[in-house]
């Protein structure tokens, strides 16, 4: 059994990896984990920190905890009592002053905290986030001059953080003398509420004033707290009435809200964009970057199969993929739906992979019934009777499913749509005249059904 106090590191680090929010109100926490009763204790510093885990992380950190134990573990969140918070902050090495001299305040706030994996090089459009990114380019290319103040929002996932470090990313590489503050409204509260503690509100004011770019992704949270709102309200006149650009991301639009009308009017004044879920073409572009960004080759079929199945969250395109490679590496396995489905099944539990006839199945059936390999059916090769056999296949996935041509295209080596069409029309042609054939079809059709 190991030791309580390794294991409370242990849980810590897995807990402040898992979700950059944890690592935030973790970060003056103490955990300690009790194996024996089963209890993990987090000491926090006041209240906010203990409302906010309650809240917003409870489940969460279960559900991770019994991921990583193998067991369901009680959480007990309380407030550090006042020793305690002394002991923690007194330094524990003391350095006269004229032995070191460290710049008073540090420079942190003008090295803007950008992800420099989110660009607009990498920002996949399609139709259900061509205005956000329309809007964002224009931003990025001349901030405080064409949208002000920019507010995308959009459902989980689907790429508002990745916008704004593009804007943050090109901003910062094009205007290099801009001062750019990018943070989310969860740690501009919680900084509100630690420098009023502090009694340095002077500081904070003097910091997100003087921004020329200000990008606070997911402001739905500042409506858990009075003084940010109040002190985000008067951030965001200033910098405006200095025509300093302002982004905000949402998981809501700003009526929606529950924000002082005066902020949401504010918001109201510049443009308000949204970002929908991906459609088909658009996530199999996606899976198909994602891949190239791996370096790794994808079936064309697979890509399909996952474009189908994972749907509203392009987050989980990519951690289907990174999954997908992971199991295949670890039995050095080639990539196949198969193992897609496996992967998917690990990042969506409540995938369900038996509901419908699937293009993997009519693929299997076809290739066994004409005694070839399935990579032929979704290759390029033109012999009389891959061709053929792909036509069938084309045609009865028509007939079997309700996959769009684009979709079953994108099944058979990434043809277009024109090309299924004109295979399904000319199976047609055939049964229509040749009943032999016609017979064929529809023995495979019902063995497939069975
Ligand atoms: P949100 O902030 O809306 O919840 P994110 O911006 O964090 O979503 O996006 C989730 C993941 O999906 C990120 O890895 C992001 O790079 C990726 N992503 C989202 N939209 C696109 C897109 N249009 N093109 C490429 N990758 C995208
Ligand atoms: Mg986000």
């Amino acid at each position: 059994m190991k030791n309580n106090e390794i294991l409370s590191n242990e849980i810590s680090n897995i807990l402040k990896n898992e979700n950059a929010g944890f690592s935030l109100w973790l970060e003056k926490s103490t955990i300690l984990f009790d194996e024996d009763k089963k209890v993990l204790t987090i000491k926090v510093p006041d209240a906010l920190h203990k409302k906010t885990l309650i809240n917003k992380y409870n489940n969460e950190i279960i559900k991770i905890l019994k991921k990583h134990l193998g067991y369901s573990v009680s959480l007990n969140i309380e407030i550090k009592k006042e020793v305690e918070q002394i002991k923690n902050i007194s330094p524990k090495i003391s350095i006269k002053e004229h032995q070191i001299q460290l710049p008073l305040e540090p420079k942190i706030d003008y090295i803007p905290s950008l992800n420099s994996r989110f660009r607009f090089e990498n920002f996949i459009v399609g139709d259900s986030n061509k205005f956000a990114h329309a809007a964002c380019r224009s931003v990025a290319e001349a901030p405080g001059q064409t949208y002000n103040p920019l507010f995308i929002y959009g459902g989980v996932g689907l790429g508002k953080t990745h916008l704004l470090h593009a804007i943050g990313n090109y901003v910062y590489e094009h205007y290099p003398s801009y001062k750019i503050i990018i943070t989310t409204a969860e740690k501009f509260l919680y900084e509100v509420v630690q420098k009023i503690r502090e009694n340095r509100m002077d500081e904070f004011k003097e910091k997100y004033r003087s921004a020329d770019l200000l990008l606070v992704d997911d402001i739905e949270f500042l409506q858990k707290g009075e003084a940010a709102k109040e002190e985000f309200f008067h951030t965001f006149n200033e910098l405006y009435n200095l025509n300093k650009q302002i982004v905000a991301t949402s998981d809501s639009p700003p009526q929606e809200l529950k924000l002082e009308e005066r902020l949401k009017s504010r918001f109201g004044a510049g443009i308000i964009v949204d970002i929908l879920p991906p459609n088909f073409e658009m996530r199999v572009a996606i899976l198909k970057q994602k891949a190239k960004e791996l370096n790794k080759y994808v079936p064309d079929n697979v890509i399909g199969y996952i474009a189908e199945h994972v749907e509203n969250n392009i987050r989980y395109l990519g951690s289907t993929l990174l999954t997908m490679f992971a199991i295949a590496s670890q039995n050095n396995d080639e990539i196949t739906i198969d193992i897609a489905k496996q992967a998917i099944k690990i990042t969506n539990p409540s995938f369900d992979t038996t509901k419908k006839i699937g293009i993997d199945m009519i693929q299997q059936c076809v290739s066994d019934y004409f005694g070839i390999k399935i990579q032929d059916l979704t290759s390029k090769k033109r012999p009389d009777n891959i061709s053929k056999a792909r036509q069938i296949a084309m045609y009865i996935a028509r007939q079997l499913t309700d996959y769009s041509l684009v979709q079953i295209g994108q099944y058979f080596g990434g043809k277009d749509h024109t090309t299924v069409m004109h295979a399904i029309n000319k199976i047609e042609k055939i049964m229509n005249t040749d009943e032999k054939f016609k017979k064929t079809i529809e023995e495979l059709i019902a063995r497939i059904k069975r």
